[in-house]
């Protein structure tokens, strides 16, 4: 029997304003060629100036990792030679990366696992390739926008824990607010190295590297097709002829892995330290900053349910996007009470949410979410009359109050109307009052239902009960 290994190797663009080494924007989707400058076009005698907000959200990412920072950390040279980059070397780190020896905690099948992060660096992307009508364009709007380069021990042993890490780590860095990691806009790449080995055999087999992978459903295909064509090679005797070192591109219509390219030696690479730029030295006041984090999903799933009284299914699910958890505490903020902004955001506003549209562009925003909580709890109208609200704003737009109004959906409090009809169910009922008078309290409920009944379902039921407590005393 064969053990998987696997080593991730994660590209994610830090969300910058501007690029690592020059002003020019980040912003993704601009016309071809408009967001360049000497700099990162590679003009002869420009100059690259390091963005220190790239370095602040390097030194963020280690911190959440529990990882080493190094106060002191160098950028080389990597030269390779592509159309795509401008310079024929890309500015990346080596020796000395920003942040090592950092870990995160996974969970599969309801257990817990650790695995280690080797390094994460700092470099510059490079531009983008178009191939169309028979030529090849170059687009250098990417060129020089900042990646955090993260590489993971190679610890991971089944397609399913690499992707619980890569969630993990995606989770990280949207809370982090480093990242859009946005996979299909490509700011959140990954690269899988894969390698099998008999169980029981600790030395690390040949790795493959896998590219182009941009889901995680696709990352969790590649894996399992390369372990399978591994394992066949070696049950075939075919092992040393079929496996090495090489990078494969990941077919997405196939769902197969094809060979792209023997695999460099970082010796090709040549990597040098960049005389362009000094050592990057973080100062303790750029440091104290950059450590100070946000509160990560596990943290606000131990502390919703601690705090809030929340069940563990429910915090899970209310921090699987940042925007929902965000959602979610504004109306806490609110003073609306947990056990309802569970049951609204998890159940009645995601149920609602179609075609696409994410919470964060919901036509029902925070402030509307909050008023139309606000009226289940003032007794405006019942919880589910407000679905029905929820249901009208969904599509139609329009204050919360305003809709109720118009839908004539209000709850009837007026303690005399409600008085009216309580006396003429007890002037009815006076037999079953008497009981109820003789210790026969579920009579009680009965006498609820029939002033509900009458009142058409539109009295405020905690109205109807407090009246009626006090006109049986
Ligand atoms: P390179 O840039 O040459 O790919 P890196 O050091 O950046 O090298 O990345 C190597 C990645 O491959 C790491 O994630 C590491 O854990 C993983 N890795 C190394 N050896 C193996 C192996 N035998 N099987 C699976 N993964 C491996
Ligand atoms: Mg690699
Ligand atoms: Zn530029």
């Amino acid at each position: 029997m064969f053990e998987v290994v696997i080593g991730l190797e994660v590209h994610t663009q830090l969300n910058t304003k501007t690029k690592i080494f020059c002003s020019c924007a980040t912003s993704f989707g601009e016309e071809a060629n408009t967001n360049v400058c000497p700099t990162c076009l590679a003009l002869p005698g420009a100059l690259p100036v390091l963005n220190k907000e790239a370095v602040k959200k390097a030194i963020s990412f280690g911190t959440a990792v529990n990882a080493t920072i190094n106060r002191k950390s160098v950028f080389n040279r990597k030269n390779y030679f592509y159309p795509d980059l401008p310079k024929a070397y890309q500015i990346s780190q080596f020796e000395v990366p920003i942040v090592e020896n950092g870990e995160l905690i996974i969970e599969v099948n309801g257990e817990k696992k650790r695995i280690g992060i080797t390094r994460a660096h700092l470099e510059e992307d490079a531009g983008k390739n178009i191939h169309e009508d028979g030529r090849s364009l170059v687009d250098l709007n990417r060129a020089g926008t900042p990646l955090l380069e993260i590489v993971s021990e190679p610890d991971l042993r089944s397609s399913d824990e690499a992707v619980a890490y890569l969630k993990k780590l995606h989770s990280i860095l949207r809370f982090l607010n480093i990242s859009d990691a946005n996979m299909q806009e490509g700011s959140f790449r990954c690269d899988a190295n894969v390698s099998i080995r008999p169980k029981g055999d600790t030395k690390l087999y040949t790795r493959v590297e896998i590219k182009n992978l941009n889901s995680f459903r696709f990352i969790q295909k590649a894996i399992e097709y390369e372990v399978e064509r591994q394992s066949i090679a070696w049950e075939d005797g075919k092992y040393d002829e079929e496996v090495y070192q090489e990078t494969r591109l990941f077919d997405t219509v196939n769902l197969v892995t094809r060979s792209m390219r023997g695999k460099e030696d970082s010796a090709e690479y040549r990597y040098f330290p960049d005389p362009d730029l000094l050592p990057v030295e973080v100062s303790d006041e750029m440091y104290n900053e950059a450590i100070k984090i946000p509160e990560l999903a596990d943290e606000k799933v131990t502390r919703y349910q601690r705090e809030l009284g929340i069940k563990e299914e429910d915090a899970l699910n209310l921090v699987s996007s940042v925007e929902m958890a965000r959602y979610f505490e504004a109306l806490i903020d609110d003073k609306i009470s947990p056990k309802l902004c569970v049951t609204w955001v998890l159940v009645e506003l995601l149920g609602r949410l179609k075609n696409g549209v994410t919470i964060e562009n919901s036509p029902v925003d925070v402030a509307k979410m909050s008023k139309l909580l606000k009226r289940i709890e003032d007794g405006t109208i019942s919880a589910k009359a407000a679905k029905e609200v929820l249901d009208y704003v969904m599509e139609n737009d329009g204050d919360i109050d305003v809709v109720i109004e118009k839908l004539g959906l209000k709850q009837v409090s007026d303690d005399g109307a409600i008085e009216a009809i309580i006396a003429n169910v007890i002037s009815v009922n006076a037999d079953k009052v008497a009981e109820y008078k003789n210790g026969k309290d579920k009579l009680f409920g009965f006498f609820v239902g029939q002033v509900m009944k009458e009142g058409k379902g539109a009295f405020n039921p905690a109205k109807v009960n407090e009246l009626l407590l006090k006109a049986l005393a």
